[in-house]
């Protein structure tokens, strides 16, 4: 792993301990780093910072509390507080 995919994670981590403790303008602020750290280095966003955070507003997404989860016909529906829903493959990742 490389050193800008280490910072990545890190910030990942963080997102999602500032967003369980209720901080969700810091966590976004973690997820917009990470975004804009991975754009730079044409580094894909690991898969749970893709997962869990919104495309529309960047917040870190905490199922059952910032977002919404349902399972839909072999879907998993994520709805985050914004309005945004993002669809994934049940049962992939
Ligand atoms: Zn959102």
């Amino acid at each position: 792993m490389s050193v800008v995919e280490e910072r990545i994670e890190r910030l990942a981590d963080l997102a999602r301990e500032a967003a369980r403790s209720g901080e969700s303008d810091l966590a976004r602020r973690y997820v917009q780093r990470a975004r804009r750290l991975a754009e730079r280095n044409r580094t894909d966003l690991p898969r749970r910072l893709k997962r869990f955070s919104c495309d529309r507003c960047d917040a870190y997404l905490v199922p059952g509390r910032t977002a919404r989860v349902r399972t839909r016909s072999g879907h998993v529906v994520v709805t985050c507080d914004c309005g945004e829903h993002a669809r994934y493959p049940y049962g992939s990742g």
